[in-house]
Order: C-alpha cells, then sequence, then structure tokens
C-alpha cells in the first residue's frame, strides 16, 4: 500500500505537515517500527560499546593485580609496590564505575520483572492453577488476554512455519504406552540430576544448584580472575556432568543446600507422568503403563508411514504438531518458564541423510544471525553477530543447510513476534549436552530479567528415532528415491561370525551387532581398518557401555550392487518451540513504562499487532447514548473484517481507559465523540506512540487492517 493511497483515506488536519503526515502513516502501516526499537537499538550499540570497555577494566585490573602480587612476593622495596597498589586503586575504580554504566544501560527486560508481574497478575494474564486450593507448583491457567495472546502467537506460527513451509499437520494424544517411550529413549534416559539435603530430605535440581551457587559467587567477585572464568566455564556446562563429575564439583567448590546442609550424590530422576491405561492397577505391566508425552515429537515418527503415504512418497517434507508436554520438573520457577504441563509446537523435518539442503536456503541465506558457538562459550564467551547463515553453514558451525534454515526462519518468527534482536542468541550445544545420537544443536535463547532462556531447541537427530521404532515394530519407516538410471552402487556390508561373539557377549550380541550395523559405510570401514591394524576395536553402544570387538568375530566387506532405487532411513531436522516461554519473554520484550507529564508512571505492552490479544478498542467520549449506533457499526465492520475489538463505552475518564487498553497490549482505539456525531469521523489513536488521528467510520476498520 502506497503512502498517497493510505494517507487519502485519513483526514488529516489543514496544515498537518507533509513530514508529520509520512510519520503517522509510517507508524500505522508499520506499528511495529516506532521510536522504542530504534531507542532499544540505539541502546544495543550503546551496551555493545560498554562491555568492550568493561571487558579492557576487566582485563587491565586482572593485569595489575597480578602485578602487585609479583611484586610484593618479589621483596621490592615498599615504595614501588605502593604506587604500583595505587594504580590498582585507580583502575578498579574505574572498572566500578563503568560496571555501573553496563547495568544502568541494560534493556528494560532486564528491570521490568516486578511491575509486569503485577501488571500480568492485575490483568489476568495468567495464574497458578488451582489457585482458590492453594495452587499447584508448576501448572498455571491462561486468563482472558493470555488465552488470546497465545491464540494469536500459535496462530502465526502456523502461517510462519506450518503454511509457509506446506508441513503435515497432525495433532496426536498426549497419552503414550510405555513400548513407545522405551524405544524412544526417554523411559531410561529422559532424566535430570537430582540432589538432597542430607539432613531435611528435600529435593533439589543438581545443576541448578551448581548454577545458583556461581551466580553468588560471581555476584560477590570483584573483576575478572582465572577463578572466575574457571566458574563461568563451569556454569555454562552445568547441566551437561555425569553423576560423580557433579558429585565431584559440590565437594571441591563446597556447594551445600539452600539450608546450609550437605548434598547427597546427585543421582538421575526420570521426568515423566507415569499413569495407566486401562482398568488394572498394575503399574509395572508395561502393557497397561502409558505417560503424558514428555514432547510431541514420537506422535509424528510413529505416523511416518502415513505421512509418506499423504505426501505421494515425495521427500524431503516436514510434519508439524502443536500440543501440549508434561515434564514432572523438580524444581518448577521462574513462572511460565519452568512449568510441569505446556504447550510445544514442534517441526520434524525429514531429509535424505546424504542431502540436507534447503530448497528455500537462499531465502535466508544472508541474515546474521547472533551466533553463540560452542568454542566462544568453551573460551571468551562472545556472541557472533557478523556472519551471515550462509558462512555458517559453509564454514561447517552449523552442521548443514536444513539446521541454519531453521535457525534463521525462527530467527524471523520470533522478531516478528516482538523479541528484541539485542536479546536473542543461538547457543550450540557442547558435545557433552548433546544426545550421542544428534549431530549438532543449537537452542534459540532469550534474555530476560531470569537470565538467558532456552526457547526453541535446533536439533539433528539423525536417523535415531525412526531406526528405533522399525527395529521395535519391525515397521520399515523408510523413504526411497528412484534413480533416472541403474546405478552400481558400492556399500559396505558386515559379515559378523555368530559362534564367537554369542559366548563373548551373551545377552548383549544383539546390541552389539546392531550397534555395528548402524554405523556408517565410513565409520564400518574405519572399525575394519582398526581390526586389520590392531586386531580390536571399542565399541561403545547406545547406553554407554564399552565392548572390544577382535578380528575374528566380524568382518566388513564392501560390495556392488546394481540398484534402480535406493531406500533409505530419513534424517530429521526438529525445531522444538515451547509457547509458554516465549510468551513470557515477549511480554518482558515488549513491556514499557512511560512517564505522562503530571501523571503516575503507566506501564503498557507494545506488543506487534499480530499478536496483540485484542487488535482495536471501540471507546466513547463519554456515556451518552447517541454514541452507541456509531460504536455498534464500528464493531461490525470489525467483525466482518475479522478485527478483533473490545466495546467500552464505560464512565471511566478516557485517558484512564486508553492505559488499560495500553496495559494489555490493545495497538489502536478508536474514539467516538461529539464531532463524530457531526460528521462521521472518529480518532484513531496509535498505542506507542499515543498519536491521534481523525478517520472517517467508514473506512476506519480498514485502515486498521493495513
Ligand atoms: P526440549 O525438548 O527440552 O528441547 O524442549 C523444547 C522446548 O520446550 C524448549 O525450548 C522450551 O521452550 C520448552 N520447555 C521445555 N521444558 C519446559 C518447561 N519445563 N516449562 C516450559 N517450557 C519448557
Amino acid at each position: 500500500m502506497s503512502f498517497l493511497k493510505i494517507s487519502k483515506l485519513l483526514q488529516f488536519p489543514k496544515g498537518t505537515s507533509c513530514r508529520l503526515m509520512r510519520f503517522l502513516v509510517h507508524i500505522l502501516h508499520c506499528p511495529a517500527i516506532s521510536p522504542f526499537h530504534t531507542a532499544t537499538r540505539l541502546s544495543m550499540v550503546q551496551t555493545g560499546e560498554m562491555q568492550t570497555r568493561l571487558d579492557e577494566c576487566r582485563a587491565k585490573v586482572a593485569f595489575q593485580g597480578e602485578k602487585v602480587r609479583t611484586l610484593k612476593k618479589s621483596g621490592v622495596p615498599q615504595s614501588e609496590v605502593t604506587s604500583e597498589v595505587e594504580a590498582l586503586l585507580l583502575l578498579k575504580h574505574e572498572l566500578a564505575d563503568v560496571e555501573r554504566q553496563v547495568e544502568e544501560l541494560k534493556p528494560l527486560y532486564c528491570r521490568c520483572r516486578t511491575q509486569l508481574e503485577n501488571l500480568a497478575k492485575r490483568r489476568s494474564f495468567f495464574f497458578p492453577a488451582f489457585e482458590i486450593y492453594g495452587g499447584t507448583a508448576g501448572l498455571f491457567d491462561w486468563g482472558p488476554p493470555g488465552c488470546a495472546i497465545k491464540a494469536e502467537v500459535e496462530s502465526l506460527w502456523r502461517r510462519h512455519f506450518v503454511l509457509y513451509e506446506d508441513m503435515l499437520e497432525v495433532s496426536g494424544t498426549c497419552l503414550t504406552p510405555h513400548n513407545v517411550l522405551k524405544t524412544s529413549g526417554h523411559v531410561d534416559r529422559f532424566c535430570d540430576l537430582m540432589t538432597s539435603d542430607t539432613k531435611t530430605g528435600d529435593c533439589y535440581r543438581a545443576d541448578k544448584l551448581l548454577e545458583d551457587f556461581i551466580d553468588a559467587k560471581l555476584a560477590d567477585s570483584k573483576g575478572i580472575s582465572k577463578e572466575t572464568q574457571k566458574l563461568e566455564l563451569i556454569r555454562r556446562q552445568a547441566d551437561s556432568f555425569s553423576t560423580s563429575e557433579m558429585y565431584e564439583l559440590f565437594q571441591k567448590l563446597g556447594v551445600q543446600s539452600p539450608l546450609g546442609n550437605a548434598l547427597s550424590e546427585p543421582f538421575p530422576f526420570n521426568l515423566m507422568f507415569k499413569t495407566r491405561i486401562g482398568p488394572k492397577e498394575d503399574l509395572t505391566s508395561e502393557t497397561t503403563t502409558a505417560y503424558l508425552r514428555p514432547e510431541t515429537a514420537q506422535g509424528i515418527f510413529v505416523n511416518f508411514r502415513r505421512l509418506l503415504e499423504y505426501n505421494a512418497g515425495r521427500m524431503p517434507f516436514a510434519a508439524a504438531q502443536l500440543g501440549l508436554g508434561f515434564r514432572n520438573e523438580i524444581a518448577p520457577r521462574n513462572g511460565l518458564l519452568r512449568v510441569r504441563e505446556f504447550q510445544m509446537a514442534e517441526i520434524e523435518h525429514f531429509v535424505d541423510p546424504k542431502d540436507k539442503s534447503h530448497s528455500k536456503f537462499s531465502d535466508v541465506a544472508e541474515l546474521k544471525l547472533p551466533l553463540f558457538p560452542k568454542k566462544n562459550q568453551l573460551s571468551d564467551g562472545k556472541i557472533i553477530r557478523n556472519i551471515t547463515i550462509r558462512e555458517a553453514v559453509e564454514s561447517q558451525m552449523i552442521n548443514n543447510e536444513t539446521l541454519g534454515y531453521f535457525m534463521a526462519r525462527t530467527f524471523l518468527f520470533l522478531t516478528n513476534c516482538g523479541i528484541q534482536e539485542c536479546g536473542l542468541r543461538f547457543r550450540q550445544h557442547l558435545d557433552t549436552e548433546m544426545a550421542h545420537y544428534a549431530s549438532d544443536c543449537w537452542d534459540a535463547e532469550i534474555e530476560t530479567s531470569y537470565g538467558w532462556v532456552e526457547c526453541v531447541g535446533h536439533a539433528d537427530r539423525a536417523a535415531y528415532d525412526l531406526t528405533h521404532h522399525t527395529k521395535a515394530t519391525k515397521t520399515p519407516l523408510v523413504a526411497s528415491k528412484r534413480y533416472e538410471e541403474p546405478r552400481l552402487l558400492k556399500s559396505v556390508e558386515m559379515v559378523a561370525n555368530r559362534a564367537l561373539l554369542g559366548p563373548a557377549f551373551k545377552k548383549d550380541q544383539t546390541l552389539v551387532l546392531e550397534s555395528l550395523e548402524e554405523k556408517s559405510d565410513e565409520e564400518k570401514l574405519l572399525i575394519e581398518n582398526d581390526l586389520t591394524t590392531s586386531g580390536s576395536y571399542v565399541l561403545q553402544v547406545c547406553n554407554g557401555d564399552k565392548f572390544t570387538i577382535t578380528r575374528p568375530m566380524v568382518k566388513f566387506e564392501t560390495v556392488e550392487k546394481k540398484v534402480s532405487e535406493e531406500t533409505f532411513v530419513p534424517g530429521v531436522i526438529e525445531p522444538s518451540f515451547g509457547i509458554g516461554r516465549i510468551i513470557y519473554c515477549i511480554l518482558e520484550h515488549t513491556f514499557r513504562s512511560r512517564g505522562i507529564e503530571d501523571q503516575e508512571e503507566r506501564c503498557f505492552l507494545s506488543l506487534p499487532i499480530v499478536i496483540a490479544p485484542i487488535k482495536c478498542s471501540v471507546l466513547s467520549i463519554s456515556t451518552d447514548a447517541r454514541f452507541n449506533p456509531i460504536m455498534q457499526t464500528i464493531k461490525g465492520d470489525m467483525v466482518k473484517l475479522g478485527v478483533s475489538s473490545k466495546l467500552d463505552s464505560s464512565g471511566a475518564s478516557i485517558g484512564k481507559r486508553y492505559a488499560r487498553t495500553d496495559e494489555i497490549g490493545i495497538p489502536f482505539g478508536i474514539t467516538v465523540d461529539f464531532q463524530s456525531l457531526k460528521d462521521g469521523t472518529v480518532t484513531l489513536r496509535e498505542r506507542d506512540s499515543m498519536q491521534q488521528l481523525r478517520v472517517a467510520v467508514r473506512v476506519v476498520g480498514w485502515v486498521i487492517i493495513q
């Protein structure tokens, strides 16, 4: 829509400058771009500069501190030491000053929690479930505005991913039988490390205690030292330690329970809610045992055959699912951020494992995402902002095009929802954090007043799930591609000597053979090489156990076959979204506060129109009954245009009513007043700028949908 077209529809008062008109049209046409966004960008640049200054100051303090220590030890005259100590004190002073400035420059979302939580409570965005019974930890209900935002975010997600990519949407059940989740590995491995207070028996999540302990230590420490750098590194890896590593850290660092008591050795705690299907009470029977699904993904994998058939056998394709996930979190906390029942939105994109290119990659290739690769997490902790997604894939920082493509699409989705770029990063999983079958994982993390929070996981799950469901059910979950001409294909086949394997591995024989079969041709050739050169090979299987394979037990041979089609188990690339977490982050990132002359400070949500709970309020300047027909006409037009609106002809002052609608993020307000009765125009007010225009009643709905 051109400036001219839209400006013709608005009735600007005589004398309005062309510049002002352009500005107003711009605001109405593209309300997501408001002066606040400019402010955010500016503060982002300033924060970046200040952060560099802070790093420099810290380095100088660390260097000077080391110098003073060395001088003291070396026994030089006291006067020499004193002057260096004075220099150190000056540097520390400067550091404290820069630290204060960095704190003040922190984005509002890092500082708004109390105000936002009050607003969310006052306006019923969400509240504890079963509140009148005292509530249940980790369970929340959505109130009217929260529910409407959730519906809008889900609808945007559907358009942005499902419609845009022609994905196949499914809706599976939440109750999942034991054998499905046993096969997927959730029964054995979907655990968090738990530890308990040895005196009170209270249970805690081990990694969270470790993180809290380190946060407290870092907050107490002044400047950076080798010690603080070590602690930061441990903190970044907190959820990837094994049971014994975690216990060792507890003891080495002196981590205690919040009550100051010793902690038990950590142990794995399965996060799934167990139940039974049918009337039998027996929770130990595998045939009646079920779980509430911890993710929606398995509901897609088990239906892979039907989905492929629906897609006429064409690959690659993606399936998507929106639905509830359930996790019995050890320590639900931070409101909506860690709950026990939450809405998920998951995509399983099936690809030929030998070709993970994406046909739409070029659409996003030049985008620059804030990347936090594992190498930086283990070194300087810096986020890379200056390379394109194409460069990241070409340099193999990101494993493949499809993974990079979805990360870029997620970036666009989150920023469209109102997440500020300065508070968004993609953090790569450390090798110790990643599932053994995954080849690369990146979490979209959003910065909040609680720190960085994982909101979307992007994982290359390889062929793990389909392979295991195939084995467990004997249903081949495979795809195939036909060659134009028959081809001679080489493959590596295993010849196993069962007479030796049986006695050597007894009940583990099948596991050993399956693990060897699962290896790629390249890996099989490497094993063959090991067996030939050293006579043995140590095989690590999925549960971590190791088996020594000797030369006579197996042999790998390269064979050639003429084939006209190739069958393969598709690889899976999965973006997995937590809707509740995203919504909480949106609320913090769009929270604004403004002081209006002679009035108390007012808070509002600068929600993008697309996810605002209601798009426009229709108000009357007073309770005069003559306004009602006009209000009803506007309401009717809005319904026809599919724009949600809220009528308010209460007696409260118009300012108060605007403030109420701003608080829940309604982007437009239409006010019917006495002039409306005369000339059929109304006032159209935009939430963020508070600018007002007179617009003809007959076009006001139309102006809004633009
Ligand atoms: P995951 O399968 O653990 O990667 O989780 C996928 C997404 O679900 C995460 O990125 C979060 O957004 C969300 N999520 C996971 N656990 C929780 C939780 N306890 N409460 C709220 N959201 C969660």
